[in-house]
């Protein structure tokens, strides 16, 4: 009978072995976290900022994934310069600061700003990474992430990134971005601009 429990208790622990390994390679879909702060959250290893302690990787919650996968989509869209597809993505009240410009609504923000911008993009490079959804409630949520962006204009050579925050709602089945606020870690190569690092 001990022999037995003790075959029992090896197996649990090689099957443990076996799961964590398991989504060690899954890292994309975890997040690292205090086991003492939750609300810290990152998408790699390292300490939490609160008390220092080591972080630990968890799964991602099935929202979690939603919220990963909306970003995945966004750039793809992105990139396609596909402004039908962005559009099912915001909301019609979304509100948008970029550094301190500041468009209101989808219409707003499509017509004036992303639209235009978006055909006189040449040679695009675009993307999110560092994505953190960090959900409220299950239709509310906000997400932080790393942007990158670099394009030809006519004018001019965009090659910018920074930090963003989302502010999402489900409405009607679907993530929309409610808000968007985004901020230039650096200015355009050439820039003498006293925020250049
Ligand atoms: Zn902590």
């Amino acid at each position: 009978m001990k022999s037995i429990r003790r075959i029992a208790f090896v197996l649990v622990v090689m099957l443990t072995a076996v799961s964590s390994g398991t989504s060690a390679r899954q890292a994309a879909a975890e997040l690292f976290t205090c086991s003492m702060h939750p609300h810290v959250l990152e998408t790699k290893a390292g300490t939490c900022s609160v008390c220092a302690m080591a972080l630990t990787a968890r799964a991602m919650t099935p929202v979690e994934k939603e919220l990963v996968d909306f970003f995945k989509a966004y750039d793809a869209a992105f990139l396609a310069k596909d402004l039908a597809r962005l559009a099912t993505m915001y909301s019609p009240e979304t509100v948008v600061y970029e550094g301190s410009g500041i468009d209101r609504g989808w219409k707003d923000y499509s017509e004036t700003h992303l639209g235009p911008e978006l055909k006189s993009f040449e040679n695009l490079e675009f993307g999110h990474s560092n994505v953190v959804p960090h959900v409220l409630a299950d239709n509310a949520a906000y997400v932080t992430a790393d942007y990158m962006i670099k394009a030809r204009m006519a004018e001019r050579v965009l090659d910018s990134g920074g930090l963003a925050t989302f502010v999402l709602s489900k409405d009607g089945g679907a993530w929309k971005i409610r808000h968007t606020a985004t901020a230039a870690r650096r200015r355009p190569a050439g820039g003498l601009s006293p925020e250049s690092r």
